[in-house]
């Protein structure tokens, strides 16, 4: 029987769990990681080349704490030797007047984080790659930029493990005993106990958690890549992230050319709603045409779409994160609900998830991802989020 117990066992292994185990690892505590998969899989929300890291939000405490979470990335590159994060600016396009651009420049303002508004003609001087009309407002913001998603994981779980800490993969956890005197968490493999648990489960959190009855939905989410003929056009140090709010409602993105797959493109918003246990992962053929028929329009040279990928966002009503305790048990810690712009805190919900194992409580401020706020419903407005 395994008597051990740990400091600390962390549940699931993509972007939060990984940088979680690292921050705890680092600090001295007895780690054990359990994945479900093998680390680096592409059933969840964490893989893939690249994930956007940005300022703008329309809510400012978001904005406030991006600033500890790019400082804290570039700690882990000094950490590591490695290049993760990357600057290539943003551009913002929307028709003028738009409420999705003034929203993002409010926030910036009230954060003190430079931006400019330009014109179509200064877009086309800048980055002719885009076609827009004169009647669009652009949002530049110098300091936006792109992860290394897969990288940052994989980085995160190395460090953790050169600092002591326990990766098990292919280690599903089948339940958690939380009113345990030692919380015991069960898998297929034997039972595990931890003076604290923290749950970082991703699209799994609800089923996990299922005492809790969670308001997460998972829904399926694709992105669609491009490699058009003079892909140099399209490198991070010729062209930059962009986003575009339709006057449909649809909020684009895009990521230029990193990694074999080239330019990344997609839609962010709310996609079909499915089981995080779906084997399926086949795009659909009418997104592809949609993503195409935008490209066509506003960058006619990247062509048709060469690749896609299927991903899944976990889904909070409110589209904030739940960060905090279990209501009924202090000793499980829960980091859930990212409902698809979570990426770029990964670093910082790492340092913040060790903190409350540590030291029951963080410095930063993470009352709006209470596990009892009131969960307003989205005001189907698409959120500068991704
Ligand atoms: C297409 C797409 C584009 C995105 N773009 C951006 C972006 O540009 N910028 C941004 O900031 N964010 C973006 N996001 C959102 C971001 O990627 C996610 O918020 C983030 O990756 C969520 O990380 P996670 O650790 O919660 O989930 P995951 O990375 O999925 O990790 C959860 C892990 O837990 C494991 N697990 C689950 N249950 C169990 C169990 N019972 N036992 C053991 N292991 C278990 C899973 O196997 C998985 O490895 C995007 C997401 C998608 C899908």
């Amino acid at each position: 029987m395994n008597t051990h117990i740990y400091d600390a066992i962390v549940i699931g292994a993509g972007g939060m769990g990984s940088a979680t185990a690292y921050q705890l690892a680092k600090s001295g505590a007895d780690v054990l990681v359990l994945e479900q998969f093998q680390r680096g899989h592409t059933f969840g929300s964490s893989h893939g080349e690249t994930r956007i890291i940005r300022f703008f939000y329309d809510k400012a405490f978001y904005t406030e704490l991006m600033k500890t979470a790019y400082a804290e990335w570039r700690a882990l590159e000094s950490a590591s030797g490695k290049s993760l994060l990357f600057i290539t600016g943003s551009v913002g396009i929307g028709a003028k007047g738009n409420p999705y651009g003034r929203a993002a420049r409010e926030s910036l303002d009230v954060a003190g984080v430079e931006s400019e508004w330009w014109d179509a003609a200064e877009l086309a001087e800048r980055f002719p790659q885009f076609r827009v009309t004169n009647d669009m407002d652009i949002l530049w913001q110098k300091d936006t930029g792109f992860l290394r998603a897969a990288e940052c994981v994989s980085t995160h779980l190395q460090l953790a493990e050169q600092h002591g800490a326990t990766v098990r993969e292919e280690t599903a956890v089948t339940n958690i005993d939380w009113q345990a005197d030692v919380p015991t968490v069960q898998t297929e493999d034997g039972q595990f106990h931890g003076k604290k648990v923290v749950v970082t489960a991703g699209a799994w959190a609800g089923t996990l958690l299922a005492e809790l009855d969670l308001p997460l939905t998972v829904t399926k989410q694709q992105v669609c890549y491009y490699q058009p003929a003079d892909i140099e056009r399209f490198q991070p140090d010729r062209f930059p992230v962009f986003t575009e709010s339709t006057p449909e409602g649809e909020f684009i993105y895009g990521i230029p050319a990193f990694g074999r797959n080239g330019l990344k493109i997609a839609r962010h918003g709310r996609g079909q709603i499915i089981s995080a246990d779906t084997p399926e992962r086949t795009p659909d053929a009418d997104y592809i045409a949609h993503i195409d028929a935008y490209v066509q329009e506003r960058m006619p040279e990247l062509g048709k779409t060469t690749h896609t990928e299927v991903c899944l966002y976990t889904e909070t009503p409110d589209e904030d994160f739940i960060i905090d305790a279990h209501p009924h048990c202090p000793n499980v810690l829960i980091a859930a609900g990212f409902s698809g712009h979570g990426f770029k805190f990964c670093a910082l919900v790492g340092r913040i998830m060790s903190e409350l194992v540590r030291k029951g409580e963080t410095g930063f401020d993470i009352q709006p991802f209470r596990i009892d706020r009131e969960h307003q419903i989205s005001s189907g407005i698409p959120r500068l989020s991704s």
